[in-house]
């Protein structure tokens, strides 16, 4: 039989996991990736059991986890530094919290293995129904399969016209990472995420990996002061004089992204897929955009497996995985409309939502789902 050909646009989340799944079912892949080396931004990530389990499925599990800690509960606390919420992840669920880099080098060097070849400094800027992928040099190259896995902006889907709604959000978020001290590195305990809240900011403290703490600085998108780069530390240590220290440790990195939700009309069109945040792009409040993005993606590949023609295999896809994408990226929505509440509305909020079993069921959904392929 002829081998099938896949020309794949981005090296994130979703690109490479694609890559890696396709690749290691006997397709001839080719990942485009516009920036000059495969390089995410320098912050943290959460993979919880679902993605995991994809992680493990691509051959990329041991060496994404290497190192990070195996997260167990989520500390929610005040402006006074009170406790909101403590919620504790379910035993034998699987989270970690990972430098981001890690993942996508576990994820690179899978679809490497598996016989994917990944090109850096390749723009890809349109794709036709028909299989044809356009290089911004000019070049057009044809495939059986095109996947776009270019991110919130995706070119891919805009050239098809297949985005139904695209909303931004009220707020957005400061990612970046800072050394651990000897006291951090000596504590053992690097399972807890601690979110503080002040007013509409929050500081999410995360360790993830034995000698770096991922910290995530979240603000209305109006919050001018808040949402500078570098941070502007006075003003930060207002809102949170007990994380002064905190504060002081934070040079000139960081990056500034406001969220988004993104709905499509179709997953697809022709022999073009769209995958991760370009199809179903999400807040963070739940920790799932990339753990969908790589369920999505090897989903595509067992699918396209399964079905002898191409339409038949991309509709059974898209009929598989968009219900629970969709629950995803309700919930998360949901759990940050608190953002733009009156504090003692907040509190009462994650109050209820700690304490509810219906809403723990909910967020969890995803993380306790079982991936296709897995
Ligand atoms: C503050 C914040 C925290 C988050 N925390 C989590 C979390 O804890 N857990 C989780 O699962 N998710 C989290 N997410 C979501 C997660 O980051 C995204 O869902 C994920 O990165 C999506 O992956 P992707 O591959 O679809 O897109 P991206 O990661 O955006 O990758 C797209 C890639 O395509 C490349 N590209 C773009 N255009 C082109 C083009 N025209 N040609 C070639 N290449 C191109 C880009 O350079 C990039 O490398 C968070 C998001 C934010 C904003």
């Amino acid at each position: 039989m002829r081998q099938r050909r896949a020309e794949i646009v981005g090296g994130g989340f979703a690109g490479l996991a694609a890559a890696a799944a396709l690749a290691q079912r006997g397709w001839n892949v080719r990942v485009h990736e516009r920036a000059p080396e495969l390089r995410t931004t320098g912050a943290g990530i959460y993979i919880y059991e679902n993605g995991l389990r994809v992680l493990e499925s691509l051959g990329a599990y041991d060496a994404a986890v290497k190192g990070a800690p195996l997260a167990h509960s989520r500390d929610t606390r005040d402006e006074r530094n009170r406790r909101l919420a403590l919620h504790r992840w379910e035993p034998g669920k699987r989270v970690f919290s990972i430098v981001r880099q890690q993942v996508i080098n576990a994820l690179a060097a899978a679809a490497r293995r598996h016989g994917a070849e990944i090109l850096t400094d390749s723009e890809a800027v349109a794709a036709t129904p028909d299989g044809e992928l356009m290089l911004a040099g000019g070049q057009r190259l044809q495939a059986d399969l095109v996947v776009a896995g270019d991110g919130t902006n995706s070119k891919i889907r805009d050239s098809l016209g297949l985005l139904a709604k695209r909303r931004y959000l009220p707020d957005g978020a400061i990612r970046l990472l800072i050394d651990k001290t000897p006291r951090e590195k000596g504590a053992g305990d690097g399972g807890t995420t601690i979110e503080y809240w002040s007013g509409s900011r929050r500081v999410l403290y995360t360790p993830c990996s034995e000698t770096e703490i991922y910290i995530a600085l979240t603000m209305l998108h109006r919050d001018e002061a808040a949402k500078a780069t570098p941070i502007n530390k006075t003003y930060w240590k207002q809102c949170f004089p007990h994380l002064s220290d905190l504060f002081d440790r934070i040079g000139d990195q960081g990056r500034y992204d406001r969220f988004e939700y993104t709905r499509l009309t179709s997953w697809s069109a022709g022999c073009v897929a769209v995958l991760g945040d370009a199809a179903h792009a999400l807040p963070p409040n739940i920790g799932q955009g990339a753990g969908c993005a790589m369920m999505n993606a090897l989903s595509l590949a067992v699918h396209l497996d399964r079905h002898a023609d191409l339409p038949s295999a991309l509709a059974a896809w898209e009929r598989n995985e968009r219900p629970l994408t969709e629950h995803t990226q309700r919930i998360s929505v949901f759990l940050g409309l608190p953002t733009t509440w009156p504090s003692p509305l907040r509190r009462l909020f994650f109050r209820w939502a700690g304490q509810s079993k219906w809403m723990v069921r909910q967020r969890t959904r995803t993380a306790s789902h079982r991936p296709t392929g897995t």
